[in-house]
């Protein structure tokens, strides 16, 4: 089986100014998780970032990748509307998204939601049990049952998403809130993951339970429907009708 194309986009903001976040992720973000997934013979990693020609999200790059990664924080607005209306129909025709952390802000995790994507936060360095409520579902194979992270951003409900189609993690914070941190949707041939813990002063995607994690969302987004599908014709609208109207794409999410 051909490897899975994985791009990683990071907008690479925080990482260049000196300070915390630089010393912890000296070559961004987007090295530290992109170094994990090398040391896997099925995943061939690119990188994509803000300040490339179209945020490197070209139509080369995109046509040529499986599943996207995403991590933004500080600079949602800078990226175009075309491009993300680029990345949306990609989605739609079956690249997989998955969404890190403050992400949830991304003009793109809107745009596939439909909603805010608002939330409560807190700044304060506590604790957080990563706690596994879908021990079967692919993402969580391998993975502890719950996970602890010594210091992570407090991200709480109500989270203002549409009501996932599984959700795999919940996070318990210190300060006693809840919060849907991994959660999956699908949008036309698409699949959608994401993810809470992440956020930049913290070494979160140098533990090993996170990568994993990250490794089997990737695996799990790739598209795995065949090529062949016709794309039906609705007669009295003139709509084109995709694999949102076939009821066997859920059934080859499992494969
Ligand atoms: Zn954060």
């Amino acid at each position: 089986m051909s490897a899975i194309k994985l791009t990683i986009w990071n907008e690479y903001v925080h990482e260049k100014k000196p300070g915390l976040v630089q010393l912890i992720y000296p070559d961004g973000i987007h090295e530290a998780i992109a170094s994990y997934m090398r040391k896997h013979d099925d995943v061939d990693v690119k990188i994509a970032t803000l300040d490339m020609p179209e945020h490197g999200l070209t139509t080369d790059i995109l046509a040529d990748t499986d599943v996207l990664i995403w991590w933004g924080h500080t600079a949602h607005d800078a990226v175009q509307d075309h491009v993300v209306d680029r990345v949306q129909e990609y989605i739609l025709n079956g690249m997989g998204l998955i969404v890190l952390h403050s992400g949830h802000f991304s003009k793109i995790f809107k745009r596939m939601m439909g909603t805010s994507g608002s939330l409560t936060w807190r700044e304060r360095a506590e604790k957080s049990h990563i706690w596994c409520v879908n021990p079967y579902h692919p993402i969580a194979q391998g993975v502890d049952e719950v996970i602890e992270l010594p210091h992570e951003e407090m991200y709480g409900e109500f989270f203002d998403i549409p009501e996932p189609d599984s959700l795999v993690f919940i996070s318990w914070f210190e300060g006693g809130e809840v919060f849907r941190s991994g959660c999956c949707w699908h949008r036309g041939k698409g699949k959608i993951f994401y993810f809470q813990p992440g956020h930049e002063t913290f070494p979160i995607y140098y533990n090993p339970q996170i990568c994993r994690i990250l490794l089997n969302a990737v695996r799990w987004a790739k598209f795995k429907g065949g090529e062949s599908r016709k794309i039906g014709n609705c007669p009295s609208s003139g709509f084109t009708l995709n694999e949102l109207s076939n009821p066997n794409t859920r059934e080859e999410d499992w494969m």
